[in-house]
């Protein structure tokens, strides 16, 4: 067997020792005579999954009291929606912060179910950077502001915590939630799909303040109602049982790595290897402003371009796949979420030192 070191911006590598363990769990989950796949969501063994899961999660981020944590589907994206029908309330609009092409969707998802605001956008930079907080223009009333901590196609993170006043702050951490500490005191929801630091793809994690439960639309569908899905423990409809899993196995990796201090210094010294080679190289470059740069979505370009392919079929003779950039952006992108290995980042460095001697 061998693997790759898979560079995927989602669904991503995990851990392998959680796919080691899954494997040897598969046919028979701890003498049940079951696979996790085949249980009930009702049954005393997958209750036991769950609330499991639930706790370390809670555990590994400190999610205070006076917050639920739902286990949902619908991605993302779904959430897109899902948000404004629940958190709108009597309100007339939301602030909306853009920095890239996951807040446009947020944004575009928004208006069909109220006002939206942007009130700050990075488009000027060609979203390479983040609009600094005292530039927004935000309306006290608003039902809450919005922003995407980590825009997985633009490769730009917030390594800060917007002070927002009295709004609930609402974050879509999809593709950096896990890969540090979250004051989650700070937010009013956070939420992300699974399939960057926590699992399969199919599960949506909410974190969600208590009081902001309860005001949704009519016409939002009971299964997305957020009060409804709390009230009913994530188990108001058939939850996705094999991702909340796995997700559990996952948790408990974080934790014996030694918790989410141990990921940030994990994924900065990632980071940092690949992003000092950028800058040192007068061939690969960076498009995004220093300190806005990410720790998990590392986009980057070849001074020449009809060099791309040529480079990515070297990548791939060597074992590290999917580093095709996306196509809103060209160039290269390497995502390095928590599982991704030290020697991951830095076989990929080795291989762009050697492309740079080669065509450079
Ligand atoms: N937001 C961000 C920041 C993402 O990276 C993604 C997925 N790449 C999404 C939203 C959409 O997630 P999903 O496809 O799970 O709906």
């Amino acid at each position: 067997m061998t693997r790759v070191f898979n560079f995927s911006a989602g669904p991503a590598a995990l851990p392998e020792s959680v796919l080691q363990l899954a494997a040897e769990e598969m046919l028979d989950w701890h003498g049940s005579g079951m696979s996790v796949m085949e249980m009930s969501h009702r049954g005393k063994e997958f209750i036991g999954i769950a609330n499991e899961a639930e706790a370390l999660l809670r555990e590994l981020l400190a999610v205070p009291a006076g917050y639920k944590v739902l286990f949902m589907q619908g991605g993302a994206i779904g959430q897109n929606a899902i948000l404004p029908m629940n958190l709108l309330g009597g309100k007339a609009s939301a602030d909306y912060v853009d920095t890239g092409e996951w807040s446009k969707k947020s944004i575009k998802e928004a208006k069909k179910y109220g006002r939206v605001n942007v009130v700050a956008s990075a488009a000027d930079s060609g979203y390479t950077t983040i609009p600094p907080r005292e530039t927004w223009k935000l309306d006290a009333d608003a039902a809450y502001v919005h922003i995407c901590s980590n825009e997985t196609i633009g490769g730009v993170e917030y390594h800060w915590t917007p002070d927002v006043g009295g709004v609930p702050l609402v974050a879509d951490m999809s593709s950096d939630i896990l890969s540090r500490p979250v004051d989650v005191s700070k937010y009013g929801l956070i939420y992300g799909g699974a399939q960057k630091n926590i699992g399969p793809a199919g599960l949506t994690i909410v974190i969600v303040r208590d009081a902001l439960l309860g005001h949704a639309l009519p016409a939002t569908p009971t299964a997305f109602d957020y009060k409804i899905v709390a009230d009913n423990d994530s188990m108001y409809n058939t939850p996705p049982t094999y991702a909340i899993y796995i997700a559990g196995l996952v948790f408990n990796w974080i934790k014996a790595m030694g918790g989410l201090p141990a990921m940030a210094g994990h994924n900065a010294a990632k980071a940092a290897l690949l992003y000092d080679f950028l800058e040192g190289s007068g061939f690969f470059s960076s498009p995004v402003a220093r300190d806005c740069r990410s720790l998990m979505n590392v986009p980057f370009k070849l001074k020449n371009e009809a060099l791309d392919a040529a480079f990515l079929k070297g990548a791939e003779a060597r074992g590290m796949v999917q580093l095709k950039g996306h196509r809103s952006v060209g160039g290269m992108r390497a995502s390095i979420y928590n599982a991704m290995p030290l020697a991951g980042v830095a076989a990929l460095v080795a291989y762009m030192k050697e492309f740079e001697a080669e065509h450079g």
